[in-house]
């Protein structure tokens, strides 16, 4: 089967440079599922996982803390806010970060901004996921 080039970009560098089936991605729309020869766009991503299939049915997951895909006929290109291979996820990192998110949405303080506690909820709850698994 022909393959994509698929690589996923960070401000802190790239974290995926590799060759893959197909890619599914969480888009704001929705799931997406890419093959090679799909038509060219670009979606912006929700926090969620990326699951990039490869020859011999192999798989590999990354989570992706928000961002853009862009998709040309053999190439995907993420750019991410934050991503993280589900083998380099701090797990214990993770639930620090879920346990305080946990906390600010739960205190009735008027200072707590609950979007950003939500967002950091969704990143933590996301990691743990693919670290653990859970798709
Ligand atoms: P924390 O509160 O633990 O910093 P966060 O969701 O606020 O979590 P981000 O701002 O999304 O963190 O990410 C900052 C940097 O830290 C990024 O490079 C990201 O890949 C990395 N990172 C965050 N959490 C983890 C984790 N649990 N395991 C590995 N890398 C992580």
């Amino acid at each position: 089967m022909k393959t994509l080039k698929v690589n996923i970009v960070t401000p802190d560098g790239p974290v995926v440079d590799t060759n893959a089936e197909l890619v599914s991605a969480k888009a704001q729309s929705g799931e997406l599922g890419i093959m090679a020869g799909h038509v060219p766009m670009v979606a912006p991503l929700q926090i969620g996982a990326v699951r990039l299939v490869k020859s011999g049915n192999q798989s590999e997951v990354v989570a992706i803390s928000g961002g853009f895909l862009e998709v040309r006929p053999d190439q995907v290109t993420i750019l991410a806010q934050a991503a993280e291979k589900a083998e380099n996820i701090d797990i214990s990192r993770a639930k620090e970060a879920q346990t305080r998110a946990q906390r600010l949405l739960e205190s009735k303080q008027d200072n707590v901004d609950f979007k950003r506690a939500e967002l950091a909820l969704r990143r933590a709850v996301n990691r743990i996921n693919v670290h653990d698994g859970n798709l």
